[in-house]
């Protein structure tokens, strides 16, 4: 038999039910309420950020987006007039050995990475044309690694920050590069925004696709929003002999807002599912170590300061599949509230 709680709460459940629904019959729809929307997605990135990925909850959550896709095609400017280049000493990061086969030849703000194998080098992003020579060169020489032997380079995406050196490395050692084939298709449409960077046109990379060197393997995702050809990675490393594994991802900022006829609504959801699709290759493969292509977002340039007082002590990239899942958390939660600032927009223009 029931207890006289339990009837009394099925009982008040109905009156309740019945209220409800006789106040919906009689009013119109709810308006939605954009604020709480923006605020609960802002939240819940905010939240899985923790002190973790405050550098890419600054950038994707809290800075201005830096506008519309750019359908110039002009020359940079450090290319025009190489003495406009960034100061050496606003990118210059020593390079490291972070795991027994894989090693930061990146800069301040942005990531290069060479990974190791028995038969030769993957490297993971270029940067620019103007520092690319000293960090990946010179950092690979640095740490007694032969740039000769780089056999592919992957390029996360056509922007001058990651595909700077690409077509230096191609000339010059006649390395295989690996990119998305929206991203060739606008390095072929845009050839003064790409003079010195442009590699000839190579590998098309599709979604799953497998680069094997050795007795290495780097699975390719496809993850378009930041650009249409953005590729995520993950892979295998070894910390003193250990197997960890490693996600990559391959663009961050909201570099399409503004685009017409659509403001970016669509281009956000591209985004946002490529951030689940990234989520769940992370989670099956294990990963416990997240990389960005910025070490301004993955904290790389700090943890390699971290790694040289590690001792027995955890090594600073393994974070734990957890804290993995809550980077494309933060990235979600990001883009969905901007998403919902542009229907918003769009809703209040009815
Ligand atoms: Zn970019």
């Amino acid at each position: 038999m029931k207890s006289p709680i339990a009837s009394i709460a099925v009982v008040l459940a109905i009156v309740i039910g019945l209220g409800v629904d006789g106040v919906f019959a009689q009013q119109a729809p709810v308006k939605r309420n954009f604020e709480a929307e923006i605020q609960a997605a802002l939240e819940s990135a905010k939240t899985a950020a923790g002190f973790e990925f405050l550098g890419t909850l600054v950038r994707t959550c809290l800075l201005p987006q830096s506008g519309g896709e750019d359908t110039r095609d002009n020359v940079p400017g450090y290319i025009t007039n190489p003495a406009s280049a960034p100061a050496r000493d606003t990118w210059y990061a020593e390079p490291a050995k972070v795991f027994d086969n894989l090693y930061f030849v990146g800069g301040k703000l942005h990531s290069a990475w060479a990974l190791t194998t028995k038969e030769g080098i993957i490297l993971i992003d270029t940067i620019y044309p103007y520092n690319s020579e000293a960090l990946i060169i010179g950092g690979m020489q640095k740490v007694g690694l032969d740039p000769k032997n780089i056999k592919y380079v992957l390029i996360s995406h056509a922007h001058g920050d990651h595909i700077g050196g690409a077509e230096m490395l191609q000339t010059r050692y006649g390395t295989r590069v690996v990119m998305g084939g929206p991203d060739w298709d606008s390095v072929a449409k845009y050839p003064n925004r790409y003079k010195t960077m442009a590699p000839k046109r190579d590998i098309v990379a599709t979604d799953g696709m497998k680069i094997t060197l050795g007795d290495t393997t780097v699975t390719i995702w496809l993850t378009p929003g930041h650009t249409p050809g953005t590729l995520s990675y993950t892979f295998t490393v070894l910390d003193r002999g250990k197997a960890v594994n490693v996600a990559y991802s391959g663009g961050t900022a909201f570099n399409f807002v503004n685009n017409t006829p659509d403001p970016g609504i669509k281009n956000f959801q591209t985004y946002i599912d490529s951030q689940k699709h990234m989520a769940a290759k992370a989670a099956a493969t294990g990963a416990t170590v997240l990389l960005s292509n910025h070490s301004e977002f993955d904290n790389a340039f700090n943890k390699n300061r971290m790694l040289a007082g590690r001792g027995e002590g955890p090594h600073p990239y393994e974070l734990g599949a957890d804290w993995v899942q809550r980077y494309f958390q933060v990235m979600q939660g990001c883009a969905r509230a901007a998403q919902l600032k542009l229907e918003q927009m769009v809703e209040t223009k009815r």
